[in-house]
């Protein structure tokens, strides 16, 4: 089989969510416990990708403590976790720009740390991912050290159902600046602005040269409908899951569905393997 990189899984520590966002999480989960025992362990969750065919897969973690509870401390965690086998566990942290003295410095502390991207969630994070045109300043100091350290800025985009999400930043075509400002910066629409802005996600990825998306939290059988393009960016689309996220009831099943779909073989392996391997290397 075809290794797979799953560009977008939730290892987090659980013990930080806020009492009423992890119930969103464990609600109707019948494989919390599995979800509990990888964030504890990564042999165990090694072992895991290893049965679903995963060789690599980017662990998504960000700073929010207004509406989930994590704070930085979230990034120490994630490079812990993630050390335990960096070749195949990518390490996603974050800077809140609102919650750190200095963001800049904070970009090159965590890429000190092993962090290898990092993750910008405007509507749990509550702010604009353009908010440096409006004064924002540390935002854009934030995105310049990226650019400057290669590491790539994963942007959610799509709505969000956990209690207190502010979805009016999570359209994607507030990060059409991110493409004319920091035009080095790779950026990854997460979700692709599902499932109410694809298309934006859609432009935004023809229009920048390194814009790219994850298809991570769309069920397979809607992605024809919301991308009946797909093999026209195929370069620049990451598979991913979402695993455990609400709405995304196992990783396997996902994969075998993403294989059944009328996508050429050619654009699949890009999208399930060479986009990512390209973006992250084993030795950066
Ligand atoms: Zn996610």
């Amino acid at each position: 089989m075809q290794p797979i990189i799953d560009i977008h899984i939730h290892i987090q520590p659980l013990h930080m969510f806020k009492p009423h966002a992890l119930k969103l999480v464990q609600h109707g989960r019948k494989d919390y416990a599995e979800v509990e025992k990888y964030s504890s362990d990564p042999t165990a969750f090694l072992k895991f990708l290893d049965e679903v065919g995963i060789e690599r897969a980017g662990l998504i973690n960000y700073v929010s403590p207004e509406v989930i509870g994590f704070g930085p401390d979230v990034n120490d965690w994630i490079a812990r976790y993630c050390a335990e086998k960096p070749e195949r566990l990518l390490a996603f942290g974050s800077v809140h720009p609102k919650f750190v003295p200095d963001a800049g410095a904070e970009v090159e502390r965590l890429r000190d740390l092993g962090i290898r991207a990092l993750k910008v969630h405007p509507a749990h994070q509550v702010f604009a991912p353009n908010a440096y045109r409006d004064g924002f300043g540390p935002l854009a100091a934030m995105y310049e050290k990226a650019q400057a350290a290669r590491m790539p800025v994963m942007i959610h985009t799509g709505t969000s159902i956990f209690p207190g999400a502010r979805n009016l930043y999570a359209q994607p075509l507030l990060a059409d600046d991110l493409g004319v400002d920091f035009p080095d910066l790779v950026v990854i629409l997460a979700h692709g602005g599902r499932p109410l802005w694809m298309e934006e996600a859609f432009f935004l990825v023809r229009r920048h040269k390194n814009m790219y998306m994850d298809i991570s939290g769309i069920p397979p059988q809607k992605l024809m409908e919301y991308f009946p393009r797909i093999e026209e960016i195929a370069d620049k689309v990451l598979f991913g899951t979402d695993w455990p996220g609400p709405g995304v009831p196992e990783i396997r099943g996902n994969i075998e569905k993403f294989r059944a779909l009328p996508i050429s073989a050619k654009a699949q392996q890009k999208i399930l393997y060479d986009n990512a391997a390209r973006l992250f290397p084993v030795h950066p």
